[in-house]
């Protein structure tokens, strides 16, 4: 029996049995994204399918724009910005969610293939923060893009399918451990010794490097390519597998990649449910959050700024002053995923303000490492009105800071977002064992941020 609504309370007790249904089919819906998408190419393409599927069109083939209309901005396939244009003028501001779709991986090197002692490895270099020990035998699959000189895309996916081979990384057998177990954690696997096994059969008839030769010869018959196309490559290796239920009573999701694409995923789904917003609405999605926003696909980039500029111009009144009026008065979630409270680690987090599964969308005031620096420190104004959305539409929520003070720490997007002068705050989905290969969510959690994102659209 449903309990009713308490903020406080573990989301599980208030739910009706109708509830109960759409936050199982939403979690289903979950983790297909997640298990189908494991680049920010992956999830860039497949939130454009999802979102013409709603009736969005690329901005870039409109002329004009109208309140209503639904417009998608796609930068380099690896960011994504969605907007309903609002009834109110642009320059009033925005309802913005955003994410972050790259996960850590790790990332074929630009001369990859080597052949040592009859065995042919990829070399890689790992992209974003990992315990580099946790990525060793494990099934893992091979996904991106190769392009040839004349322009040619192709496509790679290795290792999902059920009848594809997996790749993946050896570790020494414990009886020949004796240095490496006396090693620290950090240094037990080095990142240079995190090659990718990849073939072992020799091609008949060649004298030099044979499994070598089978494999390029094996990678031009099914994938069109030759051993120089690696140059202008981006191959991201992941573990292979789909998403699963986690726990006896199917509360949680484990898959690979959680961060962000569980904010990245429930914040779309959020915005597709709001149509005819008063203000303009946009799910703003962005590549290269774990190296630091940086390059033309992260938020650090001006491609949103444009894309906002591009949006005046299509609504017949651009001009600049409008456009920085549209930024200065955008409101902001920037969601990426808190830690979630581990029994396992009760050290870490200080138990008051921390984030736990079952108790909802979690907020951060701040972020930031020592004193909170490098922090964007959201206003209690804007958390009161956030706070008022939140309880109206009756979703659970809570606060929390990354760890206890001076454990460790970290930063997200807002920071880059508050430079326009817009109100920003850090939230998100509690994760158990983040940046790891395979992440834990709470079902609750991932509904309740779904509800959240659609509170704040209507509300704010
Ligand atoms: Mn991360
Ligand atoms: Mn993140």
């Amino acid at each position: 029996m449903a309990e009713g609504y308490d903020r406080k309370k573990n989301a599980w007790l208030k739910y009706s049995e109708s509830q109960r249904q759409e936050l199982f089919a939403l979690n289903e819906g979950y983790k297909d994204f997640i298990s189908n998408c494991k680049t920010e190419r992956e999830c860039a393409l497949e939130v454009i399918r999802m979102a013409r599927e709603e009736g969005f069109v690329d901005l870039n083939s409109v002329d004009t724009l109208k309140p209503g209309d639904k417009v998608y901005y796609n930068n380099m396939d690896k960011a994504v910005a969605l907007f309903v244009i609002g009834e109110r003028p642009l320059e009033d501001g925005m309802k913005l969610l955003g994410a972050h779709i790259d996960s850590p991986r790790l990332d074929l090197k630009q001369v990859p293939l080597y052949e040592d002692t009859e065995m042919v490895l990829l070399d890689t270099h790992y992209y974003g923060g990992i315990k580099k020990y946790q990525w060793v035998t494990l099934p893992l699959a091979l996904h991106g893009v190769v392009v040839k000189k004349d322009g040619t895309r192709i496509t790679v996916v290795i290792g999902e399918d059920d009848s594809d081979p997996v790749v993946g990384i050896t570790d020494l057998l414990v009886h020949l451990s004796a240095i490496q177990m006396e090693k620290k954690a950090s240094q037990v696997i080095n990142g240079e010794d995190l090659n990718v096994l990849f073939g072992s059969e020799p091609l008949a008839g060649v004298e030099k490097e044979a499994v070598k030769a089978n494999i390029l010869k094996l990678l031009q018959e099914k994938y069109g390519f030759e051993e120089d196309d690696f140059l202008s490559a981006e191959l991201e290796v992941v573990p292979a597998g789909k998403a699963r239920d986690f726990g006896l009573d199917r509360s949680m999701v484990m898959g690979y990649g959680q961060d962000d694409r569980v904010c990245a995923y429930t914040s779309a789904m959020a915005l597709f449910e709001v149509s005819h917003p008063d203000r303009t609405t946009c799910c703003l999605l962005v590549d290269k959050e774990e190296i630091g926003s940086v390059g033309a696909t992260g938020m650090q980039s001006v491609f949103f700024e444009n894309a906002v500029a591009e949006i005046f111009d299509k609504l017949g009144c651009y001009s600049e002053l409008k456009v920085r009026r549209a930024l200065a008065n955008s409101h902001m979630l920037s969601s990426d995923v808190s830690a979630a409270y581990d029994p396992n680690y009760p050290k870490v987090n200080e138990k008051k303000n921390c984030a736990y599964f079952g108790k909802g969308l979690v907020f951060n005031k701040y972020t930031g490492r020592a004193g909170k620096s490098g922090s964007n420190d959201a206003n209690p104004e804007y958390i009161a009105s956030i706070r008022q959305a939140l309880e109206k539409h009756e979703v659970t929520y809570q606060t929390a800071e990354l760890g206890r003070v001076d454990q460790g720490g970290g930063g997200t997007i807002a920071y880059i977002m508050a430079k326009y002068n817009m109100q920003v705050i850090d939230s998100g989905v509690a994760v158990l064992s983040m940046h790891a290969p395979w992440e834990i969510t709470s079902k609750s959690d991932i509904y309740e941020a779904f509800c959240g994102y659609i509170a704040f659209l209507k509300e704010i």
